[in-house]
């Protein structure tokens, strides 16, 4: 695995390396990765020539009062899987050579950032993209790789490749949980072991949810009641939101119809974590 900080470098590397018939691989992390990141880097694997990782903990995508210090991080481990999954190379940009002093520009995906996470987090979607367009802009992947934990990320950043007609698809990734069913996520190592036990209540709403749609339910208001109502069982957090949506727009669904495409999302905090989970049905 070849390790690059270096702007420069990086480019100069991947042009060196790119040819007839390659296809390059990307999936963009924030490190302290589990399962659910090294499901992306094998998704990757599977149908490209070689696979980037990059592990940047990105200051613009946290709010003033998020944990941008406390974030996670394991760099040493981190390498250690990576190679392990036969990771080709690893983009470890600084923050200080990614975002020079005179930095000033910001990308932005209006509606679709505005609902969901962007009610409690209304800078983060933008710092999203703009952090993910310079990285595609270096890496220039043929796919990108995203998982569906990150649900709202991913309509975002694919919205913003259509419009701007960046040339690369986009693979979504199962979600990957514990034992229990909770997903997993960087910030869960930051729970206690009380809250680590009660985190499990976020999967155990939504599987409600979930049965009460192919049950036939129709109104969303009596579904994220009884949803509403397992994550009240929770003594040690409190519920940032539990909603349904159109997959597609984002949008808030009143009553389901057959056919719909819908996401049912919720974001949950304990103490200043704040864990998000959702799941994505059909309705039949
Ligand atoms: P992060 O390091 O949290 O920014 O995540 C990097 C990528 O890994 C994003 O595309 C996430 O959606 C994805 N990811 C994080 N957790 C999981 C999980 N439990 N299962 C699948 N993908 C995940």
């Amino acid at each position: 695995m070849r390790v690059i900080s270096d702007s420069g470098e990086l480019r100069a590397v991947l042009t060196g390396w790119r040819g007839r018939k390659k296809t390059l691989g990307f999936v963009p992390t924030m490190g302290c990765l589990h399962e659910g990141h090294l499901s992306l880097i094998r998704a990757a694997k599977k149908e490209n020539t070689a696979v980037i990782a990059s592990i940047f903990v990105n200051p613009l995508q946290f709010g003033p009062r998020e944990d941008f210090k406390r974030y996670p991080r394991n760099l040493e481990r981190d390498k250690r899987f990576l190679k392990k999954e036969g990771t080709d190379f690893l983009f470890l940009p600084g923050v200080g050579e990614f975002y020079p002093k005179d930095f000033q520009t910001s990308v932005s995906v209006v509606y679709l950032s505005k609902g969901l996470c962007g009610k409690t987090r209304p800078t983060h979607f933008s710092g999203v993209c703009t952090v993910v367009l310079k990285l595609l802009n270096l890496v220039m992947p043929d796919r990108l790789y995203l998982g569906q934990k990150d649900y709202q990320q991913y309509r975002v950043l694919g919205q913003m490749m259509e419009d701007l007609g960046f040339p690369c698809q986009t693979r979504l990734c199962p979600i990957v949980r514990e034992e229990d069913g909770l997903a997993m996520s960087s910030r869960n190592v930051l729970l206690s072991a009380n809250e680590r036990k009660e985190a499990r209540l976020l999967h155990q709403a939504l599987g409600l949810v979930q049965g009460l749609v192919i049950s036939g339910v129709k109104s969303v208001i009596q579904i994220k009641k009884a949803g509403k109502e397992i994550l009240a069982q929770s003594s040690l957090g409190r519920l940032d939101y539990l909603e349904v949506v159109n997959a597609r727009t984002l949008s808030p669904v009143v009553k389901l119809k057959r056919g719909d495409e819908i996401l049912a999302a919720v974001a949950f905090f304990f103490k200043k974590t704040r864990l998000i989970d959702n799941v994505l049905i059909k309705v039949t």
